[in-house]
């Protein structure tokens, strides 16, 4: 089950990650972007994880919510009301305040994803965080729907969102920042799509 306390637990994980990855994340925003993807990231998530310890919501979805207000006030960047706006559909979703199954978690990071993918316009192949998000959403629903429980969803869903994260090296960019670039944005990989990554393996963890 997805309580608030387990989503307070996978913020904790995902915001150390974060601070500990920052760097490589701002290095792969570097020549593709402008350097900054990491201390965004690093910025928001340690605003998050301020406030949500600081005042911790008793729901999973006032977590997620949460979550998701600091880090579109927080991050300055393209990916604060990207991540933000999936993380307030999803709490959104989850509703009132019991807690979730694995299916209705599912859904409402699905519905999440979606937003993500109507707000910036994107779809995969775009060479953009989406493409680690959906696959991820797709594994772990892959999973859920052949039997399995919430750890080994969330650990097809992390190896998913490695391998989506990985394949966006020979993409050429679409959306974002990084499609200015046009056919010079090929070979390096995308630095959301990386993140994205970090923040379904810190999900991974919490559940193993
Ligand atoms: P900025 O580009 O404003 O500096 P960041 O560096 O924090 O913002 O984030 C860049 C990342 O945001 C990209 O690597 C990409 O994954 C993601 N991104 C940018 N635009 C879009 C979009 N329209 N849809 C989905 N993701 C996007
Ligand atoms: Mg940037
Ligand atoms: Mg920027």
């Amino acid at each position: 089950m997805i309580d608030a306390d387990f989503l307070r637990r996978w913020l904790a994980t995902a915001a150390a990650v974060v601070d500990r990855e920052a760097d490589r994340l701002t290095e792969l925003d570097s020549p593709i972007g402008d350097a900054d993807h990491g201390s965004n990231m690093r910025r928001g998530f340690t605003a998050a994880h301020a406030a949500v310890e600081l005042e911790p919501p008793q729901t999973p979805g006032g977590v997620l919510i949460l979550v998701g207000s600091q880090l579109i006030s927080t991050v300055g960047g393209a990916a604060g009301p990207l991540y933000g706006t999936l993380l307030r559909r999803a709490g959104k979703a989850l509703g009132d305040g019991t807690p979730a199954t694995p299916e209705e978690f599912r859904d409402a990071l699905r519905t999440g994803v979606e937003a993500v993918g109507k707000l910036g316009g994107a779809v995969p192949g775009d060479k953009t965080m989406l493409d680690a998000l959906v696959p991820a959403v797709e594994a772990l629903s892959f999973a859920l729907d052949a039997g399995g429980g919430l750890a080994d969803g969330l650990a097809a869903a992390r190896i998913a969102a490695d391998e989506g994260a990985a394949a966006t090296v020979p993409l050429q960019a679409r959306k974002g920042r990084a499609s200015y670039l046009g056919a010079r944005s090929i070979g390096h990989q995308d630095p959301g799509a990386t993140s994205a990554a970090l923040l379904v393996a810190a999900l991974a963890d919490t559940a193993a």
